[in-house]
């Protein structure tokens, strides 16, 4: 018998450690998973994120009984777990599929050592990412630090080498498992969270049915209308897979292949390059999730500070009020405000959404990108420590192929290119809902007889602006100006 150990690969479809227990050992595996307190109660605890995870470890349970099994969860130091199940089921070996975190690299190595000492064979598998680790580098034998180059590295080798995308193992009944492992799946309560965000819903077969409907709709709504529609804040024009993503209730290689019959599939006249288009940029994406793995597992000291470390001289002024308007989504910014709020309500936000408030922070108000990045771990759905961690190093320019930092967002210029109806802002900011479109992404200049007319006193009904973003755009540049030389990478 050989333990499978599920992490953050919450499914059956495409698992390459699962599929490889089950051949290894002829269908017999017992399906693990363990609530580790290091994580629940850890800086990035997330009570939304853990929703997610607890509705698709149900799923996963439905579906192994379905075949005959059932999963088998415990709560504890995953090391003393493991040992302890491995000798109560006589179990040969433990395989599960590889992580990229600092904190997931020390677990699984002492795990490793540990188990092998105890005569178990301990395999772990590349499954999470399309390459990891040092599967692609630069010719000098560096890990790439600028996309582009690594995004073209990306496409060639998967040429090169293909991919494969495994159909769920089958797996032969364990009889009755010992009396200890048959525990119930806690409730977010008994996990001590409680949450008011409206999580999306979790699972294998919500992931592949969501994957199903972006790959093949047509118009502006899946991956043929990618192109135009991505940047667009009202529209559900991406994917919204990022959870399953993030916690493997979809492959990234099925992804990979949806795309690539996007792509390829039959098209009729006029939407032939609108799906190309879409699938390579969307595929790009996908490489930008790889990219960011391989950064933070070649650079782990990105998630304690700037990836360029000359950039954590700035003096961040980090005013504990601007930084709770912020979060509430009161900034007098209507962009800012209906994304701010938009991760509130829905524990995600649109990924435009994502870059202007990760500028206004960090560049409006003067915040660290490190106050930011913790707030949204701590509410998004799909956080994950590289992505996100990346995600914010751009947007403050502090990171790799860092958007040079005088490039500063203006609020209310982004909110009326990708929002130009305001139709986001209305959704997420209702007190600002009956304004005109010419007033919705600057409603300070509205004259107070043009309040009244509309219902809305600024100061009172909707905040004015918290900062003058003129102003404050003179001030990040003279704060940054410390970083006299930022170095260029490679
Ligand atoms: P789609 O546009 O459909 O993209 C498909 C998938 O590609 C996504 O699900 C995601 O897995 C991946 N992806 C897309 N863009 C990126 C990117 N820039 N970097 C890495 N992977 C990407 N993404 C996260 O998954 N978790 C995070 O915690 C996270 N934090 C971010 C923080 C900031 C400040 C910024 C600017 C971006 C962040 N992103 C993060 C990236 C991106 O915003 C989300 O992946 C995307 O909005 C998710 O929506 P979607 O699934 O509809 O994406």
């Amino acid at each position: 018998m050989i333990i499978h150990w599920f992490r953050r690969d919450l499914r059956l479809h495409d698992n390459t450690a699962l599929a490889a227990a089950a051949r290894d050992s002829g269908g017999a595996v017992a399906p693990l998973f363990i609530f580790d307190d290091a994580l629940l109660g850890g800086r990035w605890a997330s009570p939304a994120r853990t929703t997610f995870m607890l509705e698709s470890l149900r799923a996963l349970d439905v579906a192994m009984r379905k075949r005959g099994s059932a999963l088998i969860v415990r709560r504890g130091d995953p090391l003393a777990e493991l040992l302890g199940l491995a000798r109560e089921l006589g179990a040969s070996g433990v395989y599960w599929n590889r992580d990229y975190s600092p904190y997931a690299i020390r677990r699984d190595s002492a795990i490793k050592a540990a188990l092998k000492e105890v005569g178990v064979e301990a395999r772990s598998f590349k499954d999470a990412v399309v390459f990891e680790m040092g599967e692609l580098l630069t010719e000098q034998s560096r890990p790439y630090t600028v996309y582009t180059p690594y995004s073209r590295r990306w496409r060639r080798r998967l040429a090169e080498v293909g991919f494969t995308v495994q159909e769920p193992p089958e797996l032969v009944s364990l009889g009755t498992l010992p009396q200890s492992t048959a525990q119930h799946l806690p409730s977010i309560a008994d996990l001590g969270m409680q949450t008011a965000q409206a999580v999306p819903p979790g699972g294998e077969q919500v992931g592949r049915e969501l994957l199903h409907s972006f790959a093949t709709a047509q118009g502006q709504h899946g991956i043929a209308g990618y192109a135009t529609g991505r940047d667009q804040l009202a529209l559900p024009a991406t994917s919204r897979l990022s959870p399953h993503l993030r916690l493997g209730t979809v492959s990234v290689r099925e992804c990979l292949r949806a795309a690539m019959d996007a792509d390829e599939g039959p098209k009729t006249k006029g939407e032939a390059n609108l799906s190309a288009d879409g699938a390579a940029i969307w595929i790009g994406e996908l490489i930008w999730r790889d990219f960011y793995v391989q950064v933070l597992y070649h650079h782990p000291h990105v998630l304690r500070g700037s990836f360029k470390p000359e950039f954590d001289q700035i003096g961040w002024e980090n005013d504990q009020a601007l930084f709770e308007a912020w979060k509430a989504g009161k900034t007098g910014y209507p962009v800012v405000d209906a994304a701010m709020r938009q991760l509130a309500k829905d524990a995600w936000m649109h990924n435009r959404a994502r870059m202007i408030v990760a500028s206004f922070l960090t560049k409006d108000l003067l915040i660290d990108w490190r106050w930011g990045e913790a707030h949204f771990m701590h509410m998004l759905v799909d956080g994950d420590p590289a992505a996100n961690n990346g995600g914010w190093q751009w947007a403050a320019g502090t990171g790799t192929d860092a958007q040079p930092y005088f490039r500063i967002f203006n609020p209310t210029s982004q909110g009326q290119k990708f929002d130009p109806a305001g139709a986001y802002v209305r959704r997420y900011v209702p007190e600002l809902a009956n304004l005109p479109d010419s007033f919705i992404h600057e409603p300070w200049k509205m004259s107070p007889e043009v309040q009244r007319l509309y219902g809305v006193q600024i100061g009172h009904d909707y905040p004015a602006p918290i900062v003058d973003h003129a102003v404050q755009r003179q001030r990040a540049l003279d704060l940054y100006a410390v970083v006299k030389k930022p170095s260029t990478a490679d």
